[in-house]
């Protein structure tokens, strides 16, 4: 019998990972045993975490809503995609709309971001037999969201990244470093990519 590790294999996060540098999710993937646990991982959990009690007690208003439940830290996952996940919060709108909100550190709803939500949105349709047509990024220092369009462009782009993030775990094949190579100055795994840096 599969085990969630072989099931789904590939968790939301690792999307934003992918997009930041292929190689990061290469190294967590197939040398798991290197894998630092960063600053910047832990501080993004813990705030997400304390995001929560603000949350329950913030107005809906803040996702141009009236009136909608709420469901926190909720699991997702998706056979199909091969993906697990756990999304911030889920609001089922009066009316029956579901939409997913990821918490953000960041000020900027980055394209990383945006394909992280629509992987949440996919995996919510995949669960609940639904169409999701969009999702919130909530902004904790600047307290405010904004709405993200699941369209064809941005599903495809998750669909493409996933199929090639299976073949690396796969085949184990290092990806090539980034072009930007400023982004290898503050990264956890550069004492590994001796050819960059
Ligand atoms: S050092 Fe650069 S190329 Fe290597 S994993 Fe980090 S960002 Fe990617």
């Amino acid at each position: 019998m599969l085990d969630d590790d072989q099931r789904y294999p590939i968790r939301v996060t690792d999307l934003k990972q992918w997009a930041y540098c292929p190689r990061v999710f290469y190294y967590q993937h197939c040398l798991p045993h290197v894998r630092p646990t960063t600053y910047k991982m832990e501080a993004g959990v813990a705030a997400g975490k304390s995001e929560v009690g603000r949350e329950e007690r913030r107005s809906l208003r803040v996702y141009g809503i009236t009136q909608g439940e709420r469901e926190f830290d909720v699991p997702v996952c998706s056979e199909n995609l091969g993906l697990r996940g756990e999304v911030d919060m889920v609001i089922t709108v009066a009316g029956g709309e579901v939409i997913p909100v990821d918490y953000k550190l960041s000020k900027i709803a980055g394209p990383h971001f945006q394909m992280q939500l629509c992987a949440y949105g996919m995996m919510l349709e995949d669960m609940r037999g639904i169409s999701i047509q969009r999702g919130f990024l909530y902004s904790i220092p600047l307290r405010s969201s904004e709405s993200i369009k699941f369209d064809q462009r941005l599903r495809q782009k998750a669909h493409k990244a996933i199929q090639v993030m299976q073949r690396v775990i796969v085949h184990e094949t290092m990806p090539a470093p980034v072009k930007n190579l400023s982004k290898c100055v503050t990264c956890e795994f550069r004492r590994f990519c001796n050819d960059v840096v």
